[in-house]
């Protein structure tokens, strides 16, 4: 009987992931049973979330936490604070981590959870209620041996260090490992903050180094330009690369000989302005043009769906690298296989902030503290031999990058559940 999706999970996002997992299956032979279990999160937890609010009224957010997958261990993901959070999307997300971690051999399962927030317009004492609160509302599913989360869009250091309290004082001692992304002062890792961005600059990296192409000038246009946007484009500038454009959900900035990223980063840090208000550093441009200017690398790392049906044929990009989490819709990616345009998909592109979060969690476990070079050598380690491997099984198989690296996820999940077997 054909698989439906049930109506709690509907959602783009979601049909996304199983759309996207159907055809890496297909050519996988798995087992129908396990098919059906690997679609839908194996638990999912939906809470309400009352807030005194600074006027003194309360009002009550909708949170969430899904485990996707127990088999290969703790369940790991981030949090996400956006008005647009829903079970669908977050659950999505969750199928994602279970394949991302899977594919760079972490030993976890894939776990997301959100609260439908614009954390933009709390005050810093309501995020903080908020955000004690959802923690003690998902308390159950937490602790460094079930289930670790981590930043996401929205949420900050200073957000999992309000987790990692709050899990502490429900305990009665200090947990340091029941989240990663915190203050190096209560154990988070050197490296942790631009985890993601580096291994997006590893990625971008190594294709450019596949195809010999020098780094030096090439050019390089990135939506988004929150944690993952600005560490991605202040490393690929040290790097060399010429950096074209750059834009926030306000707006955009372009300059043909390439943005002054540093001088960029200093005015931000000294003034919270929209990117495009930053006229000496280049010329504003309107967010959506962004996508399909010309450049050799694109990189979005802002939100989901933002390569569609229309606007697929309009790219002028010779690499893809997917730094945010599901930007390309099922109809897109077809359009930019005929295209040629070669993309690296987001569960290897970004797979730097959970790879780090592994290494935050070990050191935790360890109470021993690496230093950043290390960091920066075992993530470049761990990300660029997950590329090579999944680059050869696509040559070698003639599949899309997408769906071997997904080949590769799910493969490593099956052999788990067939190790383990069906309880009871
Ligand atoms: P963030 O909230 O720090 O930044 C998001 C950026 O996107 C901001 O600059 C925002 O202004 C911009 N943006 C929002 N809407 C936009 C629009 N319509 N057009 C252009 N820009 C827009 O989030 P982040 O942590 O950088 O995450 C970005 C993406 O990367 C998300 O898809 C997230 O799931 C994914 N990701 C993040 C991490 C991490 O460690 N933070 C890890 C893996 C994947």
């Amino acid at each position: 009987m054909a698989f439906e999706i049930p109506p709690e999970f509907d959602h783009p996002t979601f049909r996304l992931a199983v759309d996207q997992f159907d055809q890496a299956a297909h050519h996988m032979g798995l087992s129908p049973n396990l098919l059906e279990r690997l679609k839908t999160p194996q638990r999912a937890l939906c809470v309400s979330i009352p807030v005194r609010m600074d006027d003194g009224n309360v009002q009550v957010f909708r949170g969430y936490r899904v485990h996707h997958d127990l088999a290969r261990g703790p369940t790991k993901g981030g949090i996400r604070f956006h008005p647009d959070v829903s079970l669908g999307e977050v659950s999505a997300l969750a199928m994602g981590m279970t394949w991302k971690t899977a594919l760079a051999g972490l030993p976890f399962g894939g776990a997301k959870g959100g609260v439908a927030v614009n954390p933009e317009l709390l005050s810093l004492g309501e995020l903080e209620r908020l955000t004690r609160r959802y923690t003690a509302e998902i308390f159950p599913l937490l602790g460094p041996d079930k289930d670790i989360p981590a930043p996401d869009s929205g949420t900050t250091q200073q957000v999992m260090a309000w987790i990692m309290d709050t899990y502490s004082q429900q305990v009665g001692f200090s947990v340091r490992g029941v989240v990663t992304g915190k203050p190096i002062s209560i154990g988070g890792s050197f490296g942790r903050e631009e985890a993601t961005g580096r291994g997006v600059v590893d990625i971008t990296l190594e294709t450019l180094r596949h195809f010999h192409l020098p780094v030096s000038d090439t050019t390089i246009v990135i939506q988004g330009f929150g944690n993952v946007g600005s560490h991605t484009a202040r490393i690929l500038h040290q790097e060399g690369a010429k950096i074209l454009a750059i834009c926030d959900k306000g707006g955009g900035l372009y300059n043909q000989k390439g943005l002054d990223i540093p001088g960029i980063l200093s005015q931000l840090t000294a003034e919270k302005v929209p990117v495009s208000s930053l006229t000496k550093f280049g010329e504003p441009i309107f967010h959506g043009d962004v996508l399909t200017l010309p450049c050799q690398v694109l990189i979005p790392a802002a939100l989901s769906e933002q390569i569609t049906e229309n606007n697929a044929s309009r790219l002028q990009c010779r690499f893809l690298i997917e730094a945010a989490n599901g930007p390309t819709t099922l109809e897109a990616d077809v359009i930019l296989r005929e295209r040629g345009i070669f993309t690296v998909p987001d569960i290897l592109a970004n797979a730097g902030g959970v790879i780090v979060s592994y290494f935050e969690w070990v050191q935790d476990a360890q109470r021993f503290s690496w230093r950043e070079s290390d960091i920066h050598h075992r993530l470049r380690d761990i990300i660029t031999s997950a590329f090579y491997r999944i680059l050869n099984q696509a040559e070698e198989k003639k599949l899309t990058l997408r769906t071997a690296a997904l080949i590769a996820g799910i493969g490593e999940v099956a052999q788990a559940h067939q190790s383990r077997g069906l309880y009871p």
